[in-house]
């Protein structure tokens, strides 16, 4: 076997790998389509170097020739489908049928014309380019680019233009007299080369764009309170922080509170009650927090809300509705009445977080001992 021909079984082993490798990584990701769709897009596109040795090494060699066009054209077609529907896009069905079916009756058509002419290279290499600048041009102006989707999006335009590439290689290089000297040229150890470096980059920045993806899915599921649904004390504290970097003099106000008598109702309704209160309050706290405001739960019955550039009256009057709001959670017993305390303090600077913490802490200590049921606002600003 010469080095073209076990480039051709390096490739089918590189590219079965990633089409069994997506399928697992399918199994765990939010992105379970796109990923089947690119694991089998790699798969179907594996059997072409398969074709390519047999157009070489058995009888039919325009079969083999037509069945390794299209399976690398069908694997291309199906990755870019996954590739787009993992930014959020869909090919229209019908369109890519009609151009998979088309491009191969043209294979099929230039088969007979003399091979390295420009009209036959470049013909025969245009639906691979097609699908792939089709698929660049899909991710690259993608809204929330990060720095991986930008190196996709570079990364398909090569795969895409290298195309061309190879046809002006053929041209140059000559592809062999027919199809099945192909594989004892110096065109077919380039073409090879090109096509193994090709899979291994785009496969493997797929990999790391999912892996990614499913490492973020996993960090917000472990920020936020189940119960709740609200951010945890440390997504809390990381939020307000981050918050205040982006505006750090602003006037801002934190406000904590505490449900009331919360062992009483967990003692005389049950723990489920308790945690149906929980997650009605969490409900409220949501539902009335402001654009730029975050809540979190930081201890049992304890939550925190951060406003963001807002003056103390205003933080007032949102702690007085979620006040209100307490009395009224829905899906309680009739008889249980929840009722929370509150405490407010403001803050000029990032620096004063602590102390604002702390103060708003005391104003909610206060309101406890005032009877609670009511909105504390701690004395001078933090
Ligand atoms: P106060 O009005 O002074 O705040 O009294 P309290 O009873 O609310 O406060 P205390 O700190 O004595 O009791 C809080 C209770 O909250 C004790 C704990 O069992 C309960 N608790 C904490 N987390 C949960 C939870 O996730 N679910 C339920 N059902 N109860 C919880
Ligand atoms: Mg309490
Ligand atoms: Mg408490």
């Amino acid at each position: 076997m010469n080095g073209a021909a076990s480039l051709l079984v390096v490739n089918f082993i590189i590219a079965a790998s990633f089409g069994a490798v997506f399928v697992v990584v399918a199994a765990h990701s939010r992105s379970r389509r796109p990923a089947l769709w690119i694991g089998a897009g790699f798969a179907v596109a594996s059997l072409s170097a398969i074709c390519e040795l047999l157009v070489a090494y058995s009888f039919m060699p325009k079969l083999w020739a037509l069945g390794a066009f299209s399976t690398v054209l069908i694997g291309m077609v199906m990755l870019c489908t996954g590739i787009c529907e993992l930014y959020g896009k869909r090919l229209p069905g019908w369109i890519t049928c009609v151009f998979v079916g088309a491009s191969i009756v043209l294979a099929y058509l230039i088969f007979d014309l003399p091979r390295g002419t420009p009209l036959q290279a470049f013909l025969y290499q245009t639906p691979f380019a097609i699908v792939l600048l089709t698929n660049a041009v899909t991710v690259l102006p993608f809204r929330k680019r990060s720095l991986i989707d930008g190196f996709l999006g570079g990364l398909l335009l090569i795969t895409g233009l290298h195309f061309y590439a190879k046809a002006g290689l053929a041209v140059i290089a000559g592809a062999g007299a027919s199809a099945r000297d192909y594989v004892h040229t110096d065109y077919a150890l380039i073409s090879q080369s090109a096509t193994a470096v090709l899979v291994v980059a785009v496969g493997l920045t797929l990999l790391a764009t999912l892996i990614l993806a499913i490492m973020s899915d996993q960090r917000d599921e472990s920020d936020t309170d189940t119960l709740s649904g609200l951010p945890n004390r440390r997504k809390f504290d990381r939020t307000v922080q981050s918050m205040l970097a982006r505006a750090p003099d602003g006037k801002h106000a934190i406000i904590l509170c505490d449900l009331d008598h919360f062992k009483t109702i967990n003692d005389t309704f049950g723990h489920h009650i308790g945690d149906l209160v929980i997650r009605e309050f969490g409900r409220q706290l949501l539902h009335h927090l402001p654009k730029e405001a975050v809540a979190g739960r930081i201890g049992g019955e304890e939550f925190a809300v951060f406003v963001r550039n807002t003056e103390t009256d205003v933080a007032v009057g949102l702690a007085q509705t979620m006040r209100s709001a307490t009395m009224k959670l829905p899906g309680l017993p009739a008889t249980l009445k929840v009722t929370a305390s509150f405490g407010v303090s403001s803050l000029t600077s990032a620096s004063d977080l602590t102390e604002a913490h702390r103060k708003a802490d005391m104003a909610l200590y206060q309101a406890k001992n005032a009877g609670r049921n009511r909105v504390k606002i701690a004395r001078g600003k933090a």
